[in-house]
């Protein structure tokens, strides 16, 4: 939809919405409210950060369509201390594979300090959050990376922020200077070959990269990419596979608070990685990232304004993570039969039997919506409910932007049930490189599928299985002008008579037979061959066949509103509408009478479309 259309001349309308957007009122007010709260200590078990500013506070939420909102403080540069390790973490899982980080450090919350230099029993760092962990994580990237070692994650880290990182060297030499803690942690976790080689080396990946410096919106567009599944919103830039996002964010939940993590999962239930510099980045997945900076510590070294920010976001929203509903049903907009709705492809009356009393032998759901593994068993359900009595199943899924992981894996599954229960399935509105189509067909070896541009193609393909296993092809089609629908009870000199003022033409497939705005002056009656009705835009009107006729608005208009092109090589006869004027008054009224009762046919058409479409 677009906004600016309401918007009122006066200029209070809905155009100029995006600054007062309520998202950003949120943040100012919540700003507002807990700058003044100013507990808390800045850290000083590095010098340097003594320095910090304790009024300093900004807070930012970057969306997965790359939007950003901001307040106070955001871009306000503070060192990403122990944030940087939920990100190097991630890199470590991509450069070196599942196995062997996990050999070399665990999963699993400490519940000791962050600077805990003790170790699980079998000598690994509990877990990538506290400093042994994240010092053996720098130390794995070390071994693929040498002495590139520090870059590389500088590089990442600027990958995630979607702009160049520095280092604040002050910082970096003050915690150099003084890291005596996590040296001894570094030398411990040599002897037992969780690091390898130069410890000095190691350390010093380690505290340049707790040096790096953000600000508050880097965080949040560095959150915003774990939430988007590895891809920057802002720079489209792929950082991280999903795969490393899904693992970090589980550490981030069960370790990312230092020792408040497990009462932030219990209340906020955000996943989240705070930092003695004041930072904390919270991620929401395929939602929202979250960024804070504010260097006034509680006693768990957590920022107290961060995390007021995070748990009124969680509350006021009521996002906590395992707090989720959806209701699957509102994936289906549309259920429908064969004959309720009928492709663009004008259908002879024959084929318009047929197909009505097949009705039930196909079946349209079009779906809208991200599906998920809840939905998809929910249209499966549905659909077992009243199968369809054969054999083809057109599932619409035009409006359909995703379909999660899970529940590709579930429609994967039920495609090849319904492939093995003899069913057809054609899957419209997906093109034929979009990884869903690609995952459904490789994963449903005994499906029997097929695909569509357009939902109306897939329909006109699916009535001409209904119609040829029917036998609607083997009655030939006629061309005769006395055959017309249009005209109808004329008599057989009249109809003579047309047939001689009329001309043969013939076209090549590709052909154009009419142009939108030409001069609307004759009708046309299609001997053989297609035709298809189409707007300046590509979008198909109708498709006609031998014994059809079109133009015919042409009694009605003066310029023809649509182009006609010839599908393949196709032959014509055109009347010109000054013949008409040839007929006697009686004829002329049965012409008009026709006219309006094909009008009145495609009118019902469209209403039972718009109603089904609708729903009123
Ligand atoms: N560079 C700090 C350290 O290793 C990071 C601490 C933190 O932010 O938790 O002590």
């Amino acid at each position: 939809m677009n906004l600016h259309k309401f918007a009122t001349p006066a200029g209070t309308g809905l155009a100029g919405y995006g600054p007062t957007s309520p998202l950003q009122r949120f943040l100012e007010q919540r700003h507002e409210e807990f700058r003044s709260d100013s507990s808390g200590q800045v850290a000083s078990y590095i010098p340097e950060l003594t320095r910090a500013n304790p009024k300093h506070f900004g807070a930012a939420f970057g969306t997965i369509d790359g939007h950003v909102y901001e307040v106070g403080d955001s871009a306000a540069p503070f060192t990403i201390q122990s944030v940087s390790k939920a990100f190097v973490f991630a890199l470590a899982l991509e450069t070196l594979g599942d196995e062997r980080v996990e050999q070399a450090i665990g999963v699993e919350p400490s519940g000791e300090a962050f600077n805990s230099i003790r170790l699980t029993a079998d000598n690994r760092p509990f877990n990538p959050m506290v400093n042994a962990g994240a010092i053996a994580c720098s130390g794995l990237i070390r071994r693929v990376e040498g002495d590139g070692a520090f870059e590389r994650i500088r590089t990442i880290l600027g990958q995630f922020a979607g702009r160049e990182l520095d280092v604040d060297e002050a910082v970096y030499a003050s915690e150099s200077r003084t890291g005596d803690r996590n040296r001894a942690i570094a030398w411990l976790l040599r002897n037992y070959s969780v690091i390898e080689g130069d410890v000095d080396a190691v350390l010093d990946v380690y505290f340049r990269q707790c040096a790096i410096l953000v600000t508050a919106r880097d965080l949040a567009v560095m959150a915003a990419t774990l939430a988007n599944r590895g891809v920057n919103p802002t720079t489209g830039v792929r950082v991280v596979s999903p795969h490393a996002v899904g693992r970090t964010l589980s550490i981030m939940m069960s370790s990312g608070m230092y020792d408040y993590a497990g009462e932030w999962t219990y209340r906020v239930g955000i996943p989240a990685k705070s930092g003695v510099g004041g930072g904390i980045a919270a991620v929401l997945p395929a939602q929202l990232g979250v960024g804070t900076f504010s260097p006034l510590l509680d006693s768990h070294g957590n920022s107290v304004r961060g995390m007021k920010m995070c748990e009124a976001l969680s509350s006021r929203f009521d996002l906590h993570m395992l707090n989720r509903s959806g209701d699957v049903r509102s994936c289906v907009i549309a259920d429908y039969e064969a004959a309720r709705v009928a492709s663009r492809r004008n259908r002879a009356p024959h084929e318009r039997a047929i197909l009505d009393e097949r009705r039930s032998d196909m079946r349209v759901l079009e779906l809208v919506g991200a599906l998920t593994f809840g939905s998809i068993d929910y249209v499966a359900r549905r659909l077992g409910e009243a199968p369809p009595r054969a054999a083809l199943l057109i599932l619409g899924l035009h409006r359909v932007p995703d379909v999660t992981e899970a529940g590709r894996r579930l429609l994967a599954d039920y495609l090849d049930r319904l492939g093995e229960d003899g069913v057809t399935v054609v899957i419209a509105g997906v093109a034929a490189d979009a990884p869903l189509w690609r995952a459904l067909r490789d994963n449903s070896p005994k499906a029997r599928l097929r695909r569509f541009d357009l939902l109306d193609e897939a329909v006109e393909w699916a009535e001409d299985q209904l119609v040829y296993r029917y036998g609607g092809f083997s009655v030939a089609a006629t061309a005769e002008l006395a055959a017309q629908p249009l005209l109808a009870g004329l008599g057989a000199k009249d109809i003579a008579a047309l047939e001689r003022l009329s001309s043969v033409r013939r076209y090549e497939a590709g052909a154009k037979i009419v142009s939108a705005g030409d001069e609307a002056d004759s009708l046309f009656f299609l001997q053989s061959g297609m035709a298809s009705v189409k707007l300046p835009s590509g979008v198909r009107l109708a498709t006609f066949g031998p014994g059809d006729g079109f133009g015919e608005m042409a009694m009605l208009e003066g310029r023809r509103s649509a182009d006609v092109f010839a599908d393949v090589a196709s032959i014509c006869r055109e009347l010109p509408l000054d013949a008409l004027g040839a007929l006697g008054d009686r004829a002329q009224v049965m012409l008009m009478r026709n006219l309006a009762a094909l009008l009145a046919q495609r009118l019902i058409l469209a209403n039972a479309k718009v109603e089904l479409l609708t729903g009123n």
